[in-house]
């Protein structure tokens, strides 16, 4: 599959490692647990949107704009790398943020809010849950307009055809690092939020005939409504590439159970998925996203659904600016 012909720019140094986890895998006792850094990808700090925005900002830039305008909630991880980039280009950069839970936006908040404020977001337009935000950004796109100004329009979480395409790039850099180290998984484990991940990475592995099921762990929605969602990004991003196939129902395979009481909102299997993953080998898990999933990979282990001697790659989103949001609950307090 050829992805040279789509504008880019380089945002990371290389592929991210992709590595074992001894320790974690001993504490689980059951599958062989691997993953692949995403959190280490560039941009401050890097996560999944880095890989999307390589292709969003480089469409910008092609069509000449001057201020990226992007979505998301008030911890938006998406919203901070979006701005990310935009600094690194020297381009202007607006949000309107979705209160999702009402009273939750404060100007004054921690981890990602604080970071916004830290690299220069224009402005901030909050309006309430359920907004339509295509058009609340259309708005922002419009006063710019009146200014002489040009906007980009990104949706939220990136998460289009063009963005999917960061998954099929690393779709492509999997299965070299997997020929290479010499390691064959039987599942993959990602987050599905927006899904642009899970939906991008899926089409990467139709594509590249990478034949192991991904599952998508839900952040906010149950599988009944997040699968035809993951299902319409696959496909988007296959007839983006002229791949010429129809996505198989039966491949998206989206995972509940995790992300309740609400999307952002801790639980028990969030807060123990943290602290094992930091007290086994130092890494760090956000509790909005990756935390959930993980909680994902630990609950299907202990069910039997991977099994000892199966080999699972978790793929690593980032996030981790969220977890000063939420400290007190991350200490179990
Ligand atoms: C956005 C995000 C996800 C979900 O990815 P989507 O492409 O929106 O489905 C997972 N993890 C982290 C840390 C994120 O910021």
């Amino acid at each position: 599959m050829d992805l040279a012909r789509f504008p880019r720019r380089h945002y990371s140094h290389g592929p991210t490692p992709l590595e074992f986890l001894p320790n974690f895998t001993r504490a689980l006792g059951g599958p062989d647990v691997w993953i692949k850094r995403d959190d280490l990808l560039g941009l401050a700090p890097g996560g999944n949107k880095t890989r999307k925005l390589e292709f969003l900002v480089a469409d910008a830039l092609a069509k000449g704009c001057d201020t990226l305008v992007t979505c998301g909630a008030p911890q938006s991880n998406h919203c901070r790398l979006t701005l990310s980039a935009a600094v690194k280009e020297g381009l202007k950069c607006r949000f309107v943020i979705e209160e999702r839970i009402p009273g939750s936006y404060r100007d004054d908040a921690s981890g990602n809010h604080f970071l916004f404020r830290l690299f220069g977001v224009e402005s901030i337009t909050v309006v309430p849950a359920g907004t339509n935000m295509a058009a609340a950004m259309q708005q922002v796109a419009d006063e710019l307009a009146r200014q002489g100004r040009k906007a980009y329009a990104i949706p939220g979480g990136g998460s289009n055809a063009l963005g999917g395409l960061g998954y099929v790039a690393c779709a492509q850099e999997l299965q070299q690092q997997t020929f290479e180290q010499g390691v064959r998984f039987d599942h993959v484990v990602v987050g599905s939020g927006s899904s642009g991940t899970h939906g991008g990475l899926l089409a990467g592995f139709l594509g590249n005939r990478i034949d192991v099921p991904i599952h998508g762990v839900g952040v906010s929605r149950d599988p009944a409504d997040q699968a035809p969602l993951v299902h319409k990004e696959a496909q988007a991003v296959c007839d983006l590439l002229g791949l010429g196939l129809e996505v198989p129902r039966e491949a998206v395979r989206c995972v509940g159970g995790y992300w309740q009481p609400k999307y952002s909102l801790p639980n028990a299997a969030m807060v123990e998925a943290v602290q094992l993953l930091a007290r086994t080998e130092a890494i760090l898990l956000d509790p909005v996203y990756t935390g959930k999933i993980m909680a994902g990979l630990i609950g299907l282990s202990r069910a039997g659904t991977f099994r000892k001697g199966e080999k699972v790659l978790f793929v690593h989103t980032g996030g981790a600016p969220a977890v000063h949001a939420y400290e007190a609950t991350l200490l179990g307090r």
